[in-house]
């Protein structure tokens, strides 16, 4: 019987580990992929507090190893369920049944991909799903934008203090996200929007060097030579193994708000994979935390 069971290896489930096993807890991580969740494809991180600059993938590997030598145990085996036996919380996987006093879930996000030609080739070679990870890197070049919500305003607003020009693709000639932000975006010489467009394809040799659009209104094609793209076309939740013990929202977030606290008692939702405002690494740390201590709570109650 584990005290804190933890479904996820990112940066919120390991967090919770380091917490659990720092209160004196018996903690297990389950991790589906690779341990260190989105955070490891970013070459810099640069914005961690207390942390100028490392690597996405040394940062997760530290905490991996905070985590183990604190005692957490690890698997890497894909969940595919949870089920509650009197007052046992039994975290199932395709090979084993793991019984925990409560459960984190620590699932995270994966950003939607375009699908075309050349993106998944050119990750991280000039295609990134994170601007404010990667933007540095792209300072005085061109870069392109592709998406319409509000995460795509942010990251173009963002770019635009970097890069000497940023185009904002959209496959509709109105945005989804906030109009504040299109408003400043208007304002901004270095900033170009390409709407009713969509990226046929992202070319390049060993890095991104132009995109192939498609102008939806006139049916042509065109060439945009760019160093960088960012791709913000949303975030897909891996939660649906969890909808029927934990409720989840329209688009498949685990509803918890700041406390952690999902509609099960017992099982807490830390990191991207729970309704939230703000995705990012220094949340994910802290929801690890709040989790952790709130399953400790939970245990001794
Ligand atoms: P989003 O709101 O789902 O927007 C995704 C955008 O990508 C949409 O404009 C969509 O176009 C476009 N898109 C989707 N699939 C595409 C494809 N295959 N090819 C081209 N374009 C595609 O995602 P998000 O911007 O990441 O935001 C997610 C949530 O977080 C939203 O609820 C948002 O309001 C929230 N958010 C809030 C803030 C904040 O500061 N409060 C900041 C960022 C995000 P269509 O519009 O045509 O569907």
């Amino acid at each position: 019987m584990y005290d804190i069971g933890i479904v996820g290896g990112g940066t919120a489930g390991m967090t919770a580990a380091i917490y659990g096993q720092r209160a004196g807890k018996k903690t297990i991580i389950i991790e589906g992929g690779a341990f260190g969740g989105q955070i490891t494809s970013s070459p810099n991180v640069e914005n961690y507090p207390g942390i100028a600059s490392v690597s996405g993938s040394e940062f997760s590997m530290n905490l991996l190893d905070q985590a183990t030598k604190l005692g957490a145990e690890t698997k890497t085996e894909q969940v595919t369920g949870i089920r509650e036996e009197n007052g046992t919380k039994i975290i199932v996987t395709a090979e084993n049944e793991y019984p925990c006093r409560s459960v984190i879930l620590a699932t995270g996000v994966t950003h939607r991909h375009l699908g075309v030609p050349g993106e998944e080739r050119l990750t991280g070679a000039g295609v990134s799903y994170c601007a404010t990870c990667d933007g540095m890197f792209f300072r005085g070049r061109e870069v392109a934008v592709v998406g319409g919500g509000s995460t795509a305003l942010q990251d173009a607003e963002f770019l635009s203090g970097y890069c000497s020009n940023v185009y904002l693709i959209h496959r509709r000639d109105e945005f989804r996200g906030e109009d504040n932000i299109v408003k400043r975006l208007e304002k901004k010489e270095n900033v170009e929007f390409i709407l009713s467009a969509t990226v046929k394809e992202i070319a390049g040799e060993n890095m991104v060097e132009k995109l192939i659009l498609n102008h939806k209104k006139t049916g042509k094609e065109s060439e945009l030579p760019v160093a960088g793209v960012f791709i913000a076309v949303g975030q897909i939740p891996k939660n649906d193994a969890f909808a029927d013990i934990v409720r989840l929202d329209g688009n498949g977030f685990i509803l918890a708000s700041e406390d952690c606290m999902t509609s099960h008692p017992g099982i807490f939702a830390a990191g991207d994979c729970r309704t939230k405002e703000v995705r990012q690494l220094t949340t994910a740390a802290a929801d690890g935390a709040v989790a952790a201590l709130a399953a400790c709570k939970y245990i001794a109650e």
